[in-house]
């Protein structure tokens, strides 16, 4: 590689473009030669954490102007279904990607079959009769060496004959397994005899019932890569143990240009599971409305939050790709999301816990103008209709405030946001002393922009006019799990009660309108998607407006 060419690569930003650019630098492959691949089992909805994969896979792709492909991982029959396979597509649009090929283990079994063929003529595999049981118990330990199986010694021709009749249907599952000859004597316990085929009489989702032996996955992985044309299969940290079988595949079966295997830390995020068994038993259990739950971390519980596909993108770019293991705090992926939407959402109003305000000595109505962002100018101004009806929320009035409460109290004074000042005159309380209504007057001169008024207020409050306003469900979510009271706890035991709170709220008519599955940010009090189900107005958090993360839990 020329000087010149050497300068024009990229800067890698972590380990893995770093071993990209030696690997350029050493002549073994040119920048758009790159190749890797997404390689999703399809067996559940996709979480978070494969959002970090897919931003490593294909965001390595795309910085070299390679490839990456979407390979499903299906060699795992009684667990797959097409449903899942649809889903996973779909997300990963969502997110922004783009595949060049998709492609199934199952479109290689033919070939996988072959080599698996060619490795029993080389010596190199033999039929297995132990049991899975067994296999294990012989395996040895970290400490110890695994003994030899006593079918090891077979010869070509008679695993040949076995294996065929393995493919053939001869045996039950489980009977008969294709195992490497290796080393039971490996420090790595991957390496002593490890299983490569196995007998499984399910349907596919794909190859229906044409196969009764499935490749491993660590037999078939290599492979797989290989007739892609990957040349760097980067995966999470708990295949690092793998890799010398990977790379036993490849040496063996003469695989060149042989695919790198490059293993990088997973994404773990405090107080979310990740794992597919643990999602889908949630939806099986009936604890959240299904995998697209907004308060699921599947990709499309996210999507369905209205939580923007570039924010999920920004917060893989900022929390990186390394070797170590760490977990990342829930508060910055929702700092993230909280930053995109600062500038990008719509302001709008509206009172989650709606307390009556007559001003007495108003009349009439006006328009005020609004921001409908202030951190964008170019999203311009929009009107409010102001009133002598209106309704603030609950938590903005206190009939018996603490020190220092610069909301509305009796005989004190706030400030309407872009409005006026008002006083409050007096409470009206219903027999049991709930509040019914509170009587205010305004301040004529205190208008918001050109105020004359000399009163100075603290307090700023949002409200929505009662004359026009919509009634709305707002829905508020904390996480499905709380902190963890004792280590080894059960998740069953950590479901949070209260992850979902609804509210009978009042909101300005514009919501009403907006597109569905808009974001909004509702002053003072959050990011929501607007929605309508049934007829009516639904405003689902996206994300609270402050982090909360530092605060007492009750
Ligand atoms: P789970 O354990 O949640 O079921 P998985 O690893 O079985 O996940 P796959 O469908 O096999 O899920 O994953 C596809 C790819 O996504 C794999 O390369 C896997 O390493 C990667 N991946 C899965 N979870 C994470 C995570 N939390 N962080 C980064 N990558 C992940
Ligand atoms: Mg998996």
């Amino acid at each position: 590689m020329s000087e010149k060419e050497m300068q024009a690569l990229p800067e890698a930003a972590n380990f893995i473009e770093q071993i990209i650019n030696e690997d350029i630098a050493a002549g073994k492959l040119r920048p758009e030669q790159v190749q890797t691949r997404f390689p999703p089992e399809p067996n559940g909805y996709l979480h978070i954490g494969h959002a970090k994969s897919m931003f490593v896979n294909f965001g390595t792709a795309l910085k070299y102007g390679g490839k990456c492909n979407l390979f499903f991982d299906d060699t795992n029959p009684s667990k797959e279904k097409t449903e899942f396979v649809d889903a996973i597509r779909a997300d990963i649009h969502w997110l922004g990607y783009e595949w060049a090929r998709e492609c199934y283990a199952s479109d290689f079994f033919d070939t996988i079959y072959e080599y698996a063929v060619r490795l029993i003529k080389e010596g190199k595999a033999f039929v297995c009769d132990l049991s899975a049981e067994e296999i294990k118990n012989t395996r040895g330990t970290l400490t110890e060496p695994g003994t030899e199986s006593p079918y090891r010694g077979r010869s070509p021709e008679e695993n040949l004959r076995l294996f065929e009749e393995m493919r053939a249907g001869k045996y039950k599952d489980g009977e008969k397994c294709l195992r490497a000859k290796i080393d039971m004597a490996s420090p790595n316990v991957n390496m002593r005899d490890p299983v490569i085929y196995r007998i499984l009489h399910a349907t596919h989702h794909r190859t229906g019932d044409k196969w009764c032996i499935y490749p491993m996955y660590d037999f078939a992985h290599p492979i797989c890569d290989f007739l892609q044309g990957v040349t760097h299969s980067l995966c999470t940290l708990e295949f690092e143990d793998h890799r010398p079988l990977y790379d036993w595949v490849g040496i063996t079966l003469g695989f060149d240009p042989k695919p790198r295997q490059i293993e990088f830390a997973r994404l773990n995020i405090t107080n979310t599971v990740m794992s597919k068994r643990y999602l889908k038993k949630l939806v099986e259990d009936g604890k959240v409305r299904g995998w697209d739950d907004p308060r699921m971390p599947t990709l499309s519980g996210l999507r369905n939050r209205g939580i923007p596909a570039a924010a999920v993108r920004d917060f893989c770019s900022r929390i990186g790709v390394a070797k170590a293991q760490s977990e990342c705090e829930y508060s910055y992926f929702e700092a993230c999301v909280r930053e995109y939407l600062n500038a990008h959402a719509a302001r709008a109003m509206a009172v989650l816990d709606p307390v009556k305000v007559t001003l007495t000595d108003y009349e009439g109505e006006e328009l005020l103008d609004f921001d409908v962002n202030p951190t964008d100018e170019s999203a311009g101004r929009r009107t409010v209709k102001f009133g002598k009806h209106l309704y603030i929320d609950g938590a903005d009035f206190s009939l018996d405030p603490p020190p220092k409460y610069f909301r509305l109290k009796p005989d004190g004074y706030v400030r309407l946001k872009n409005a006026y000042i008002i006083h409050c005159d007096e409470v009206v309380r219903d027999a049991e002393g709930k509040v019914e209504e509170v009587r205010c007057s305004y301040v004529p001169e205190s208008h918001s922009g050109h105020d004359t008024s000399g009163i100075k207020v603290k307090g700023v409050i949002q409200w929505v006019n009662a004359d026009c306003c919509a009634d709305a469900e707002v829905r508020r979510y904390e996480s499905l799990l709380r902190d963890a009271d004792y280590p080894g706890q059960d998740f069953s035991e950590r479901m949070n009660p209260n992850s979902e709170k609804i509210f009978s709220a009042k909101a300005e008519p514009a919501l009403a309108e907006a597109a569905e599955g808009e974001a909004f940010q509702l002053l003072r009090t959050g990011y929501f998607k607007k929605c309508t189900e049934g007829g009516k107005l639904v405003l689902s958090e996206i994300v609270s407006l402050k982090d909360n993360f530092n605060k007492p839990r009750s």
